[in-house]
């Protein structure tokens, strides 16, 4: 008998009705390249072949990859590695963007997410199970205690919407926290984009870093000369989780002249 392993976070889908509704909102076309993120026993697996002749998946797990290659045989391409390892650009085929769907491990859910989010110009969308508390941050709105760096990011690099929530009950074994399936769609970016990527990132993890703080106090703490202060738009006594999505890029953007220093400059982070 196949014992769980809870260090790769595994909790198995049991309720056909939740797969098959996560199958039917994620919609797979026939001429989709499809990838699997930590597919297990094949809950979705089995229903994402209905719909398309192939597929590939990423299984870690030793004894779960070579039993898909045995289940599904040559219908399912299975990648027997660390999802982290796996890149994607090679997964992606010409003119055909990747669709990635996954019940993800909640140990390792921001790592995974973040890869995703680094291969967004191959992957159109993301289908995503993953633990509830995350996803609320991810939709969290300015001015609530949800919103924070994962916010911002998700938010500029996609457009992230929640699908439906899942019981714990649905699940063996029984986690301890209940699920959100999430749809990312990265061909819907924040409309407004930073001059400098890396600029917009430093600035939205370095002043989250002081939260509570005022964007003052994080901007001092990035290294920006008081003396700039006054050329800057935003309201400087806001605290950064009062700042749109757009305004973070409006100030990156703004200290877009400083940025070969700022981006010389360790800040200590969170590690969201
Ligand atoms: N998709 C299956 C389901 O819904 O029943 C399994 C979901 S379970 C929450 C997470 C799966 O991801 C497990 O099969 C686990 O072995 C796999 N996994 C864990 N860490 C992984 C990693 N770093 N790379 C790839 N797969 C991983």
């Amino acid at each position: 008998m196949y014992r769980p392993k809870k260090s790769l976070g595994q909790n198995f889908l049991q309720d056909p009705n939740v797969a098959q509704k996560i199958v039917r909102l994620f919609d797979p076309q026939p001429t989709d390249s499809i990838v699997e993120i930590g597919p297990g026993k094949g809950a979705l697996t089995a229903l994402l072949l209905d719909h398309v002749p192939h597929l590939t998946v990423i299984e870690i797990d030793n004894e779960l990859a070579p039993q898909l290659k045995e289940q599904f045989g040559e219908k399912v391409s299975v990648i027997h590695n660390d999802v982290l390892n796996v890149s994607w650009n090679t997964l992606a085929k010409e003119n055909n963007k990747i669709r990635v769907i996954g019940n993800i491990p909640y140990n390792i859910t921001t790592p995974i997410l973040f890869h995703v989010v680094e291969a967004r110009n191959v992957v159109s969308d993301f289908v995503v199970m993953m633990q509830a508390e995350v996803a609320q941050r991810i939709t969290g709105k300015p001015r609530t205690k949800d919103y924070g760096i994962l916010s911002v990011f998700l938010q500029y690099y996609c457009t992230p919407r929640n699908l439906f929530s899942v019981s714990k009950n649905s699940f063996f074994p029984v986690p301890s926290v209940s699920s959100t399936v999430l749809q990312l769609d990265f061909t819907a970016p924040a409309p407004q984009r930073a001059k400098n990527d890396h600029l917009f990132r430093k600035v939205v993890r370095g002043t989250f870093g002081l939260r509570r703080k005022t964007l003052r106090n994080g901007l001092r703490h990035l290294g920006v000369p008081p003396a700039e202060f006054e050329r800057l738009s935003v309201n400087l006594d806001q605290r950064p989780e009062e700042l749109t999505v757009s305004d973070f890029v409006t100030l990156a953007d703004e200290l877009e002249p400083l940025a070969a220093t700022l981006l010389e400059t360790a800040v200590e982070e969170p590690n969201e």
